[in-house]
């Protein structure tokens, strides 16, 4: 590889304009995306360097809530599915949030995320686990085949100029939320001594930590939800219900709900299916920030049961 190839791919780290892929890149596995994924991980075992404080720990789990309902919520019912309405400005806000999650923008996000609708784990599925389990939870977005945004997938979100450059430069974000980290930690440390805090510990706890286990959940949903769990209706895949994922991933864990019907802002079906991006939803139409969150409607939560007593 000459230093000229490898110049340009670390600047498409950081500006995807500038990556180049050609119309018949096979499905290898792109090594210069795997460096910063596999880093990610391994900078997490710095927690045994950095120590750890009650506050870092808080910091760490609300920062993985809040990107989680982002990317459950915004990313997934919202841009991928167009399961509620919003206002333009709190599209784009939620979409700065889910991209702090480091999974890419929105429409990337959304434009692979309706192919997977549409083939679920058929032979056009760019992440079934009959294609082998660990290319369901990570290959496939690490070669380069699958690195461009699908722009026919996704017409209705490419009108939006501020969504396409938030695509665009998607690794910026995630970036600066972990400099808001350090310097958290920072301030906390100087401000209040008696926290036992610092900026490097809620770098590794706040971003790292949080993130790669964010990252994880998530793709146990693609992963996971299609291999293991239970089956109530009659789907054109292995979907599942897992109440695990569900649980860690706010409710994107009723996965095989989510396949039966896709449209609706809900995917615990029933008061027993926890789904807690739903119930966040539902508080946000109350204040006027979502609205028109389309339902389940009551003939279709009956139909294609696999075991008619539900
Ligand atoms: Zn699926
Ligand atoms: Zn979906």
């Amino acid at each position: 590889m000459s230093v000229h190839t490898v110049f340009t791919k670390v600047l498409a780290w950081f500006d995807n304009n500038n990556v180049k892929i050609a119309d018949n890149v096979g499905e290898d596995i792109d090594w210069m995306r795997v460096i910063p994924f596999v880093l990610m991980h391994l900078v997490c075992l710095l927690v045994f360097v950095v120590g750890w404080s009650p506050v870092a720990l808080w910091v760490a789990l609300a920062s993985y809530l809040l990107r989680m309902f982002a990317i459950t919520a915004f990313y997934h019912r919202y841009f991928s599915h167009k399961t509620f309405k919003t206002s333009r400005i709190a599209q784009f806000l939620f979409g700065v949030l889910g991209a702090t999650a480091t999974q890419r923008g929105p429409i990337w996000w959304a434009s692979h995320h309706r192919r997977h609708h549409i083939h679920s784990d058929k032979d056009k599925d760019i992440h079934s686990p009959r294609h082998g389990f660990l290319w369901s939870h990570m290959g496939w977005f690490l070669c380069l085949k699958n690195f461009s945004t699908q722009e026919h997938a996704v017409p209705d979100l490419m009108k939006y100029p501020e969504l396409v450059l938030l695509d665009r430069f998607d690794t910026l974000v995630p970036i600066l939320y972990a400099f808001s980290m350090l310097f958290l930690g920072q301030f906390l440390e100087y401000a209040y001594p008696e926290l036992h805090t610092n900026g490097s510990q809620m770098l590794v706890w706040g971003y790292f930590v949080s993130s790669v286990v964010l990252i994880n959940c998530t793709l146990l949903v693609n992963s996971l939800a299609h291999v293991l769990g239970s089956k109530r209706y009659e789907t054109d895949d292995d979907s599942r219900n897992n109440w695990f994922i569900a649980l860690f991933a706010l409710g994107d864990g009723w996965h095989n709900n989510h396949h039966h019907y896709p449209v609706s802002a809900r995917q615990g079906f029933f008061w027993w299916e926890i789904d807690i991006s739903y119930y966040l939803l539902r508080l946000m139409s109350v204040f006027g920030l979502i609205w028109d969150l389309k339902p389940v409607p009551a003939e279709r939560l009956y139909t294609n049961l696999i075991n008619k007593k539900g």
